[in-house]
Order: structure tokens, then sequence, then C-alpha cells
């Protein structure tokens, strides 16, 4: 009986995991949010509250590290330095993070009463940078801490600010290494190709039967994670990220399963949102905000019967921190339309690959009849394709058996 409950709720389980759409699916992954470390427990659910600068408010969001709420990219930030620190036999934990204005109000009125807090130096509400995001008090007290800290918080973006609080740093930035807690977010820039723009508008770009083509995608990294595929050694948030045929193991149009990061010019994409500069306008080399998905075009050969054909992809990012995948940015969807293309030897802007002087098709005593070719009039283009020298083959020896026979 047990036996029989059990069956029927593995046929509920396999009906239930058929019926889920594919885009649904896709978002699976992103509800995971829990990076557990054994230095710290970073819980990356993001909410906002209200950040002071120079007294004036602003949302800010904030993640929790240890039960403390800090702003997302200092905590990013703070997650490799704790980390560095944890291999030297240093732990580095944080007393305070970010503050709201009714927490520095107290902290406040101890220093101003020296009733509390042991009269430790607070500033005035609004104006703390506790409040704004990048302080975090550590625990310098313990052991090695402080000079571990004094030797390489630099190198993680950190400072010291207030002379008589060795406990006190900041982040200041920038060392984009993307923690467990980045976003990633992403924005369309353009899709180009090697084949011309569809002047009918049905798509975007137009081809003929059977010519070799390829198109690229160019996407703007506009979340707080770096992009990269660092494959096996993946980690963190972004660290395996890849354009993927979106809804299909394998597109239709290109034969691809997928397009890594690592096959672009730039293989390690900086967000545009750390401060300090990082993240140029570019998409070219590694530290832009940009990449081309691929630097050699995702290739494809178009079919050989006239029509609309679609291509769709998405972002996904397979670093470990997601059960399996987490789906970004918009959908990208590219339509080729396949002419027939009459009259395609003469078409302009289809230049010969090569030199070769083969140029039998250009013999009007065998030129093919118009209306066999007319399906594969693009693909008789090459020196080197067999079909135009099968043809020509036997063209020639219709012609001879035509002359013998007279
Ligand atoms: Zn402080």
């Amino acid at each position: 009986m047990e036996r029989l409950a059990r069956l029927w709720w593995w046929l509920v389980f396999f009906m239930v995991g058929c019926a889920v759409p594919v885009d649904e699916a896709e978002e699976e992954g992103e509800n995971l949010g829990v990076a557990m470390q054994a230095l710290s427990t970073f819980d990356c659910h993001s909410h906002q509250e209200t950040g002071y600068e120079a007294g004036q408010p602003f949302p800010i969001t904030v993640v929790t590290i240890d039960g403390e709420l800090v702003e997302r990219n200092t905590a990013n930030a703070y997650y490799f330095m704790a980390k560095q620190a944890a291999a030297a036999g240093v732990q580095i934990r944080i007393v305070s993070g970010f503050r709201s204005n009714a927490e520095q109000q107290y902290l406040y009125n101890c220093y101003i009463n020296c009733n509390c807090n042991n009269c430790n130096l607070a500033a005035q509400p609004g104006y703390s940078n506790h409040q704004s995001g990048e302080a975090l008090d550590l625990n310098t007290s313990a052991s090695g801490v402080y000079n571990w800290l004094a030797a390489h918080a630099d190198e993680h973006g950190f400072e010291r600010t207030v002379s008589s609080e060795p406990w006190h740093w900041e982040y200041r930035g920038p060392k984009p290494v993307g923690g467990p807690c980045g976003t990633l977010e992403a924005e369309l820039v353009k899709v180009t190709s090697n084949a011309p723009e569809d002047p009918s508008g049905e798509a975007d770009f137009v081809v003929c039967p059977g010519d070799p083509f390829e198109f690229r995608v160019e996407m703007r990294n506009v979340g707080t994670a770096r992009w990269a595929d660092l494959e096996a050694d993946a980690k963190y948030v972004g660290e395996r990220v890849r354009l993927m045929p979106k809804g299909v193991e394998t597109d239709a149009l290109t034969g691809a399963k997928k397009a890594s990061v690592l096959l672009n010019l730039n293989k390690n994409v900086l967000p545009a949102s750390w401060g300090g500069g990082a993240g140029e306008a570019c998409n070219d080399h590694g530290g832009c905000r940009r990449t081309v998905f691929t630097k050699d075009g995702l290739a494809g050969t178009a079919p050989s019967e006239p029509g609309i054909y679609k291509s769709s992809w998405r972002l996904r990012d397979y670093s470990p921190h997601w059960s399996e995948f987490k789906a970004f940015g918009p959908t990208v969807d590219v339509a080729f339309r396949v002419d027939d293309c009459p009259g395609a030897s003469e078409t302009p802007g289809t230049p010969g690959e090569d030199g070769d002087p083969v140029a039998e098709q250009d013999d009007p005593s065998v030129a093919p009849e118009p209306s066999a070719a007319e399906g594969e009039g693009c693909a008789l283009g090459g020196s080197g394709d067999p079909r135009l020298v099968a043809l020509v083959a036997l063209l020639w020896l219709v012609r001879r058996r035509l002359r013998s026979a007279r």
C-alpha cells in the first residue's frame, strides 16, 4: 500500500514536472539566495532601506552577513577580503554594518551625553558612512585581525578612515570581483550580421538558400556581478555566463548549444554600477562593461527553403551559486529571411571568397536552366562546391552525347 502511494506521488511529481513551461523552469534557480561559507553566513536575499549621504536620504540595497545588514556592493567586496584573511588563519567578523537613521541617532546621543557605547565618536544622524553603506566596524581586537587589515585591506578596496577607531573600515572600491550577492542584469545593445539587413522589415537579415552566414549579439552588463566563464573554477554569481538557445537544447539555425563568454573578445565583463571608473564603455577587452557573443559570430547555413527562420537566445549563469542556473537579461530574437534569390549569380554584396578562375557557370553554353537551379542559385558560388563540379560535369556529358548523336 505504501509502495502504491509512493508510486502515485512519483507519477504526480513526473506530471507536474513535465507541465512546467520552459520559461518558468528557466527562472527556477533564482530563488536560491543563501551562500553558506565557513567564515561567514551570507544571506543574499536583499531588501531596500533608507540610506543617507551628506544628510540626504536615498534607497539603499542591503543583504545580511552574520545577522548584520550590509550594503550589497560592500558585502561583495568584504566577502573576498574575509576569505583571503581566513586562508591566512585570520577570522574577520562584522560588528556593525549598515545603520538606520534611528540607530545612528542612538549612537550620536551616546556620544553627546557620554552615557552609552563607551562615549565613542559618532557622526550626526544622516552623516555617518555606516548610513551610506560604505563603513564596516570589524573585530579588530581579535587576534591578528588588525595587523592583517593594515597589510591587506587596501588590496580589497577597504581603507581605515577614522584615526581614533582602528575597527572602522570603509569600502572605497573599486575592486570588482563580483561576490556572492552580485546581481545579474543585462541589456541588449544590438545584433549584427555579415548578411544584409532585410529591406522588407519582415526579418532582421536576409540570406540566400544554402549560404553561410553569421551573427553576433552584443550585451551590456547592467547588474552588479561581473560576467566571466571560469568553467570548473567558477564559484560566485556570474562566473559561468553563457548565451544559450532559449527553450531548446540546440539552436536550429546555427546548430549551437551555447556561446560562452570565453569565446568573446571581452571575457571579463565588469558591471557599470561598480564605482571608481570600473566597467569602461567598450566591448573588446577585459574590463569593458559590454561584450559581443561571439567574436567569431554564431555561424550557420541558410536553409534551402525560402521563409522566415528564427533563433532565440538568453543569458544564463551556471555558477555553483545557483541550484542549476539562473537565466537573466532580455530574450534575444534573431530572424533571418531566406530569399529565393533570383539571378543570384549577379547579386552584388556577395563577394567571392577567392579568385579561382573556375568560371564555367558564366559560360552561356553550359548555363543551367533557370528553373532547375533557382532553389540553389546562391549555393553555387564557391569554386570548390562539389555540387557545382557535378553539375558542370553532367552538362558537359549531355552536350557530348548530343553532339555525338548528330
Ligand atoms: Zn564605524
